[in-house]
């Protein structure tokens, strides 16, 4: 991961294995796909920005069977240690739904061309395509506070609607969501004190200047801040410093998280 300052908890269920189920193209960069199993029957559940490591497959010869069942330093150093023929890739994502009683969890992944491996695989749509996932938890704490405050780019978009989504519905502040294409935008089922800033980016725009643009241009905060900045590297860090330096938001109070590096 890029710059960031969550602290990952890991849970005791290990590497939970599930098939892609459902595969379609629900906008223009974004692939949504869901995952079902048995084993999710054990998903430790936290909503809001809930992540894991995915565990991709790259043959049909993939195994899942023999990763660590903590994604920690160690977990890492065993997984670099695995052949690379049978070995998945593993990169980060965020639960976007889950469903106990289906046993089944969505993943919303930005489709963002065909550098990297789960961008390119998701775009697929490989239904039947089995996958590891190990339970992160959560980056956002939410801190009791007069304003929440969330800030990301489309990789995002699952963290900051997921954190509307669970947040208790009496909080007031803004989101501000940074997506390539208004038909990027989601519906949101969030607190009716927290409206949603859908901010488009331009062709030749820096990815996140206009989400810190219009951050920037927000009104006063009149209290306490509680705070989640997350995306590409530089608006992560750069949400981050304008709410210390120019709102007075004290660092403990911002979680954020360099989702990527452009
Ligand atoms: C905690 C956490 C949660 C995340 N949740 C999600 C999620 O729910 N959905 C989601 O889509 N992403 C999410 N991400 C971001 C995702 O992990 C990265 O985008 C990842 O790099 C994608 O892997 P890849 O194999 O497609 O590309 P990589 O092999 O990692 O990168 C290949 C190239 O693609 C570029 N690239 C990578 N991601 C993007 C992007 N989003 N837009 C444009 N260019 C990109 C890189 O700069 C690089 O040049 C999350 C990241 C973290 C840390």
């Amino acid at each position: 991961m890029a710059s960031s300052n969550i602290a990952v908890t890991h849970s005791e269920l290990g590497v939970v294995q599930a098939d892609v189920v459902e595969a379609r193209r629900i906008s223009p960069h974004f692939v949504r796909l869901t995952l079902s199993g048995e084993a999710l029957a054990g998903w430790r559940h936290l909503g809001f920005d809930q992540w894991f490591r995915l565990a991709v497959p790259t043959t049909d010869r993939t195994r899942f069977d023999n990763l660590a069942d903590t994604f920690d330093m160690g977990g890492y150093l065993r997984y670099l240690t695995l052949p690379k023929s049978t070995r998945p890739v593993i990169r980060n994502y965020t639960v976007r739904e889950y469903r106990p009683e289906l046993r089944e969890l969505d993943i919303d992944f930005v489709v963002h061309g065909d550098d990297g491996v789960a961008g390119p695989w998701a775009a697929s749509l490989p239904l039947g395509a089995t996958v590891g996932l190990i339970d992160q938890g959560c980056g956002y704490r939410h801190v009791e506070a007069d304003d929440v405050v969330l800030v990301g780019d489309e990789s995002a978009l699952p963290a900051v609607v997921g954190i509307l989504r669970d947040l208790p519905r009496d909080v007031r502040g803004h989101a501000v969501i940074e997506v390539p294409d208004l038909a990027d935008a989601q519906p949101v089922d969030g607190p009716d004190g927290v409206p949603v800033h859908w901010v488009v980016r331009e062709p030749g725009d820096r990815v996140g200047a206009r989400a810190l643009e219009h951050l920037r241009e927000l009104p006063p905060f009149t209290g306490t801040v509680s705070a989640f900045a997350a995306g590409e590297s530089k608006l992560a860090t750069g949400a981050r410093r304008h709410l210390v330096n120019e709102r007075g938001v004290p660092k403990a109070n911002i979680d954020f998280c360099g989702y990527w590096r452009a």
